[in-house]
């Protein structure tokens, strides 16, 4: 049976194994070590497994071309400076799917050693969906709170103004809940995350109304606002719109975008988003809580669940509506395209063909990956 389905508006349905697969070994083509591009892959797959296709394979191509300018294959992190419950780690540019475990298995042990820990992370490749890292912490029994900044990725306006200031800044905190799934609240402070425009640009979803600015100060949902137009077959880049995202939530959205880079840019001391000139890098500071340290009674797990049943029960807004708590739609999403496949837009799906063909992979290497006749 064929690994991947076209579907009637021209987009396909891809078999988590078999995109894993290809994806991967698009990353050997490229450079990276088997085991490398297996992590790498695998863990851009997470983004797509949970939802979010923006995180996922969708970024291909831009890893593939920023190989040897914004990330390296082969590095790893190094410690800066070891404080016993503080860490400084340098990622060197290594892949953020790489640089990210690294980063937070240092926080989870730590943490199981002093309670709490801080891991001040500076000059990861792109870590991809943050919550991939909290999922982890959380499943050695560990609450993570994570503010990440996007050094020189200038995408957000902030309230009140028209031009760049702020990378989409992600924070997220994850939660571990016995016999359960964690919770798992993990989101851009721009009002979308930018791959989600990508999907857009790239023919998927439409974006929600009013996210993005133009330089007139018209508030619109034009993804070529962040990217301009860009040329059939190019690299699409969101640093060459004229217009900006915008923070969500008005000025509170703002706030937390603005501190967000204040934690993950200057506690750091890796640098926030702007201004300009400065090289590209993810940046985080992750606290790491170890629940065994709070929880001296045993009460958290119980308090934990029973706060999650009273807030799910309240009655839903709209007939046959749910109320989730954060992270319910990531387990749910997984379940669903682990079983069914990953759709993606003909255009995404076009340009990781493109840029398997580009590193070299025959049409016929390619067919065997996918198993496809
Ligand atoms: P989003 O707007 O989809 O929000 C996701 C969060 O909201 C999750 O915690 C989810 O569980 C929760 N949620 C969604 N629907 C819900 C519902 N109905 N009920 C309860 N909770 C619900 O996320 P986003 O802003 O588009 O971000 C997507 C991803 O992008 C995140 O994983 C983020 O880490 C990642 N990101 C990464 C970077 C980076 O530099 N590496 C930058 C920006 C964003």
């Amino acid at each position: 049976m064929s690994s991947v389905k076209t579907t009637e508006k021209g987009g396909v349905i891809v078999q988590a194994a078999a995109l894993e697969r290809l994806v991967a070994a698009i990353f050997q083509a490229a450079g990276c070590e088997a085991e490398e591009a297996r992590q790498v892959s695998h863990y851009m797959m997470d983004g797509n497994l949970t939802g979010h296709d923006s995180h996922g394979v969708i970024r291909t191509g831009r890893y593939v071309s920023w190989i040897g300018s914004r990330v390296f294959p082969g590095h790893h992190l190094s410690v800066v400076s070891d404080m016993g419950a503080i860490a400084i780690v340098d990622g060197h540019n290594g892949f953020g799917q790489i640089i990210g475990k690294e980063a937070t298995q240092i926080g989870i042990d730590k943490a199981k050693k002093n309670g709490v820990a801080v891991v001040a992370l500076r000059n990861s490749g792109h870590m991809g969906r943050i919550g991939t890292w909290a999922e982890m912490a959380a499943a050695s029994n560990v609450v993570f709170i994570g503010f990440v900044n996007v050094r020189s990725s200038l995408l957000v306006a902030p309230f009140a103004g028209i031009e760049r200031r702020m990378s989409t800044a992600p924070v997220c905190i994850g939660l571990p809940v016995e016999g359960r799934d964690p919770v798992i609240l993990d989101f851009a402070t721009a009002a979308v995350a930018e791959g989600k425009a990508l999907v857009t640009l790239q023919g998927g979803k439409p974006l929600p109304a009013d996210v993005l600015i133009g330089p007139d100060g018209k508030r619109s949902n034009d993804p070529t606002l962040l990217y301009g137009e860009v040329a059939p077959g190019a690299v699409a880049n969101p640093m060459d719109g004229p217009g900006a995202l915008r923070a969500l939530g008005d000025h509170k959205g703002s706030g937390l975008a603005f501190v967000t880079e204040l934690l993950a840019g200057a506690l750091t001391a890796a640098g926030c988003a702007g201004p300009l000139p400065r090289p590209y890098a993810n940046n985080m500071l992750a606290i790491f809580l170890d629940v065994a340290a709070f929880n001296a009674d045993g009460g958290f797990a119980a308090e934990i669940k029973s706060y999650i049943e009273f807030f799910t029960s309240s009655k839903p807004e709209k007939e046959g509506g749910q109320v989730l708590v954060p992270g319910d739609p990531e387990r749910l999403a997984r379940k669903e395209r682990l079983a069914n496949g990953v759709p993606m837009a003909g255009g995404a799906w076009e340009d990781i063909l493109r840029t398997a063909a580009k590193v070299g992979l025959t049409q016929t290497r390619i067919d065997q990956i996918l198993g496809t006749p």
